[in-house]
């Protein structure tokens, strides 16, 4: 067993303190930590400006954890989903989604999910482990790096829609926002961030009191609960009133509206009282509606519903002055679109 301690997992100053403690100056524990940070490095050696001894001490004391890209795909759209192991051996996946106007990376927040959505082929899996704040940072370098190499842009936005809820690993997501967002680690806008979540309306709160800068996007897939526990059945601990009430916080507090993302299936939600109650639910707080095309997972116990019934949703949303996307898949081909995360590969 490796005794020594992952260094990112020291704040800046509790890296300063350890050099301070060492007979150092404060100052050689920025210069690692960006390194660290900023520059991404992964190993001791090449921190050019630090001393040999000084380097070797830090070798001594501390490792440096980091992913590995495993396997590679790429799909005809431009979509590449990576398969990337973690440094105990377990892998989850994160997307590069290219558009014309932007660069999309997908990020995971656990190895599996801790939530049970039937139709969702990352639930299948349980939940493992929550990643540490580095393994999602490093997430969003690799896929930078992609988008450099094989689209010549920089990424542009980000979407913890990979595997796992990041609210049932809310530290370390924060602290992973944090760093892609400062300027000592990646210096991108907060506002290309957004964070989906199931639904935990007590975490929707703390993130509302905490002010975060980012943009949220609810998974609704129902608004009436008993529909929406058939197939998501943690809402029968969330239920729709709580989950109401902790939205209409977030948006008193942040004044930013929510994405409610949304799948039609046959059979399931595909009647007109689900649409009267998505109608009703819009209403709460200011918002969008993205409903994303159903990629089969198994053998046939959703499906994805008819156009007509997609159209209807469409006009009635509209009639009422919400915005509604309809969002194609991408990456199907390689099992990279929505709810298809499931380490196969
Ligand atoms: N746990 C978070 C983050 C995962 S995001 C959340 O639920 O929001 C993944 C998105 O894809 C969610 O909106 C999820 O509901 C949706 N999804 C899951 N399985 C899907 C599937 N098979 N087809 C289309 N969308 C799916």
């Amino acid at each position: 067993m490796n005794k020594k301690k992952d260094i990112r997992a020291l704040t800046k100053e509790q890296l300063r303190d350890f050099f301070v403690e060492n007979g150092d100056k404060a100052f050689r524990g920025n210069q690692v930590y960006e390194w660290l940070w900023n520059k991404s490095l992964h190993t001791f050696e090449d921190m050019t400006n630090i001393s040999k001894q000084t380097r070797e001490m830090l070798e001594e004391n501390f490792v440096i954890n980091h992913i590995k890209v495993d396997s590679m795909q790429k799909s005809n759209d431009g979509t590449i989903k990576n398969g990337i192991k973690l440094h105990d051996g377990l892998v989850v996946e994160s997307v590069l989604i290219p558009t014309e106007k932007r660069t999309t990376a997908c990020v995971s927040s656990q190895v599996g999910c801790s939530l049970d959505c039937k139709f969702c082929a990352t639930a299948r899996l349980k939940r493992m482990r929550n990643l540490n704040p580095d393994e999602i940072y490093d997430q969003v370098v690799v896929i930078d790096k992609q988008s450099r190499l094989y689209h010549n842009k920089k990424l542009t936005n980000i979407v913890f829609m990979g595997m796992g809820e990041p609210l049932m690993n809310y530290k370390n997501v924060l602290k992973s926002i944090e760093m892609i967002t400062s300027p000592e680690g990646l210096g991108m806008s907060s506002k290309r961030i957004t964070v989906s979540t199931s639904g935990v309306p007590k975490m929707i709160k703390k993130m509302a009191d905490e002010e975060v800068k980012f943009n949220l996007a609810v998974s609704l897939h129902s608004a009436i609960d008993e529909v929406r526990t058939s197939i998501m059945p943690f809402n029968t601990n969330f239920p729709l009133k709580d989950l109401k009430e902790s939205l209409e916080y977030w948006y008193e507090k942040t004044k930013r509206a929510i994405t409610y993302e949304y799948v039609v299936w046959n059979g399931i939600n595909d009647r007109k009282e689900d649409i009267t109650a998505l109608v009703e639910f819009c209403k709460y707080v200011p918002c969008k509606v993205n409903l994303i095309e159903y990629n089969p997972i198994d053998d046939g116990e959703f499906q994805q519903a008819s156009n007509s019934a997609i159209n209807n949703y469409i006009s009635n949303l509209e009639m009422h002055d919400i915005t509604v996307n309809v969002r194609r898949s991408r990456g199907k081909d390689i099992d990279a679109a929505c709810g298809q995360l499931a380490n196969k590969a």
